[in-house]
């Protein structure tokens, strides 16, 4: 099994302490004079004792008289809280400027300042006497950095199945490295030399109760001080809400009204500490924003939801609006499919498949059935006469006047040209007979206006019925006996009707 150190000697480049970091840690370990010699190492960089009296005087320590001196300073918030602070940006700084691939070193601070900004106020909060627990919550999650920096395609997949398996961090790292990043980190500040003090917390930051008890209480301040700057930099910040507030209360037993105004304390202070450490904030936003912004989320998704909700039936109705346009449509085109442009009489198609259908049940129950073929005598004459648009409106007409004079039962198509067709169902010759005359007859009376020209028309018809023909299942034959009764009405003179006969 890998240990962290197999993992250090094979794969981590071990990054060294700053330098001016290992001194300021020698300086506080020797117990005489170590103010003396802290500000001596401090003031080695001009911008650091600068920035060390910033955060002196920030919001953070909340110091009623201004600071302008390291010795002020030290008296004021003691020199434990001095080193912290400039171990903190000589950190801070050395690794914001090492290498970084594509780790968001960034966002690595800003939660991790957020984070010991939490602890301090946490501790301070909860009557923890430990001046290390800002730098402590600084440096809980380095091993996170320092995996990702030596090895970042097992981090990347770290990060991924984290996400994929929703498994716990620690728990995620363990499978890949056979160690998580609170070993990595506590080795590596061990190999610095910073204290147990330091160390324990973040070895156990994640299994607090795991810690000696010596360390145990600093060790959970880390873990909710982390939960708070979660809230802050990371999302969900509603469902990492409930968990904060109920491990704040029973460990602390401080209630609602006690932690928001601790977490919001700890927005506004960290803000002001991001700025020191030169590290974007991010628009932090107050806490009470933050739920305020979650609710409104929440809100949201119920608006969505009832929008959705309106949408879908919307969406319903208008799919049913449009299935109804498309039958619509559907029938209009089956229409065109059934009927002649010019006339609107059923075509040709049509006509045949009527035909046979009523054939077919004509025979089956033993019904007669009859049907004409009507022909325009002289019709070219027309055209002649009065040109093909005028023979166009008398084909309309004629065709309007025979859809006017069947019985709704029959139907009338256009066969072709200038000829017609009808079937008329359970009806036999002599009934025929009469419907012809009386097409002819309308026909002939009818008087066609075409652009104030009075244009008057005849037809002739045969007629071909089943109950005198013997060919009574073959509609190829009786419509041949009708061609020859209508030939015969033209050669007999025309504007007449005939009855085939067999
Ligand atoms: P008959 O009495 O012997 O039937 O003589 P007809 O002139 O009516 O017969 P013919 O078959 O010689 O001529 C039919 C004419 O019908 C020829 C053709 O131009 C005309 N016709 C056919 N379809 C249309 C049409 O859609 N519109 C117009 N205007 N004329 C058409
Ligand atoms: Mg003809
Ligand atoms: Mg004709």
């Amino acid at each position: 099994m890998t240990t962290v150190q197999d993992l250090f000697d094979e794969n981590i480049k071990f990054p060294s302490p700053p330098a001016i970091a290992l001194k300021i840690l020698e300086a506080v370990r020797e117990e005489d004079n170590s103010f003396e010699d802290l500000a001596a190492i401090i003031k080695t960089d001009p911008s650091l004792s600068v920035r060390i009296l910033k955060v002196a005087n920030s919001s953070l320590y909340g110091l009623r008289q201004p600071v302008d001196s390291l010795a002020q300073a030290t008296s004021l918030i003691g020199t434990d809280t001095l080193k912290n602070i400039a171990l903190s940006f000589v950190i801070v700084q050395d690794f914001k400027g090492s290498r970084q691939g594509s780790f968001e070193q960034d966002y690595f601070w800003r939660r991790a300042i957020t984070s010991a900004v939490a602890a301090d106020i946490l501790g301070r909060t909860v009557g923890r006497k430990d001046q290390d627990l800002f730098v402590t919550a600084l440096l809980q999650d380095i091993g996170v950095m320092i995996l990702f920096l030596s090895l970042p395609d097992g981090y990347t997949a770290v990060l991924d199945n984290k996400r994929v398996n929703r498994t716990s961090l620690c728990e995620t790292e363990e499978e890949q490295f056979s160690c998580d990043h609170t070993a990595v980190g506590y080795h590596l500040l061990h190999t610095w030399n910073l204290p147990e003090s330091i160390t324990q917390p973040i070895r156990f930051h994640h299994r607090p109760d795991e810690a000696d008890e010596e360390h145990r209480e600093s060790a959970k301040i880390l873990c909710f001080a982390d939960k708070i700057s979660a809230m802050y930099h990371g999302g969900r910040s509603n469902s990492k809400s409930s968990e904060l507030y109920a491990g704040l209360a029973s460990n602390w037993k401080l209630d609602k009204e006690e932690i928001e105004k601790l977490i919001d304390i700890i927005g506004e202070k960290s803000r002001d500490i991001l700025e020191l450490f030169e590290i974007d904030p991010d628009k932090i936003k107050p806490f009470s924003q933050i739920m305020q912004d979650a609710n409104e989320e929440l809100g949201k998704l119920n608006f969505t939801y009832e929008q959705i909700v309106l949408e879908l039936s919307q969406a319903k109705q208008n799919a049913e609006q449009l299935a109804r346009e498309l039958q619509q449509a559907n029938n209009r085109l089956q229409q065109l499919a059934d009927r002649d442009g010019l006339t609107c009489l059923y075509n040709h198609r049509y006509f045949q498949k009527v035909f046979e259908v009523e054939l077919s049940r004509a025979v089956r129950y033993k019904n007669p059935l009859s049907i004409l073929l009507l022909d325009l005598d002289h019709f070219k004459k027309i055209n002649d006469t009065y040109g093909h648009p005028a023979g166009d409106t008398v084909l309309q007409k004629v065709s309007n006047t025979l859809v006017r004079l069947v019985r709704n039962c029959d139907t009338v198509a256009r066969y072709g040209g200038e000829e017609f067709t009808v079937i008329l169902p359970e009806t036999g010759n002599k009934g025929a007979k009469v419907l012809a005359q009386r097409l002819r007859r309308g026909v002939e009376q009818k008087e066609i206006d075409h652009n104030g020209q009075v244009i008057s028309v005849t037809m002739s018809i045969g007629v071909a019925s089943t109950d005198i023909s013997d060919t009574d299942h073959d509609r190829a034959a009786l419509i041949d006996l009708c061609d020859k009764a209508l030939y015969k009405a033209k050669h007999n003179g025309r504007n007449r009707v005939e009855v085939a006969l067999v």
